[in-house]
């Protein structure tokens, strides 16, 4: 399952060459070109699904536990202090390349960076309605 227009399909690949940092038959993880801190990777099935909701479960099961791998191997090497898994779907939630990837963001002690939203103060009666329109009841 591949896309011949997809940037991710052939770096995932091989066909473009990445710093890679993990490979096996289903993944390829390989170093951010415009990264938040040092070490930022990227997690990437080597099969094209647009986004999270195209994933396959099992595939996604395979990419936390793959997340929670290197995310040990960088605190180990790189003296990571803390970690942000980062994972963007659709356009308006900053996704900009539309094969699914997981950023794995070490995070050191005054890296400078700042990851986040601004909290909002949402009223118990605007939650309660949040939450019935979100179950349906
Ligand atoms: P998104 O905004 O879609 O969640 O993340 C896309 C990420 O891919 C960005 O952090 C961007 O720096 C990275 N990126 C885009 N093109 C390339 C590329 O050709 N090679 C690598 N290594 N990273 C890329
Ligand atoms: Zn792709």
């Amino acid at each position: 399952m591949r896309d011949d227009n997809c940037i991710f399909c052939k770096i995932a690949n091989g066909e473009i060459p990445s710093k890679t940092i993990y490979e096996d038959e289903r993944f390829r993880v390989i170093l951010d070109l415009g990264p938040a801190t040092k070490g930022h990777a990227l997690i990437l099935p080597k099969d094209h699904y647009a986004d999270l909701f195209a994933l396959p479960e099992e595939t996604a099961a395979e990419a936390m536990k793959l997340a929670k791998k290197l995310g040990a191997q960088m605190k180990e090497k790189l003296g990571a202090d803390g970690f942000n898994l980062v994972q963007n779907n659709g356009e308006c939630a900053g996704q900009t390349v539309f094969h699914f990837h997981l950023h794995l963001i070490p995070r050191f002690k005054e890296d400078g960076q700042k990851i986040g939203w601004k909290p909002g103060k949402p009223s118990q009666e605007e939650l309660e309605e949040i939450r019935a329109a979100i179950c349906d009841e």
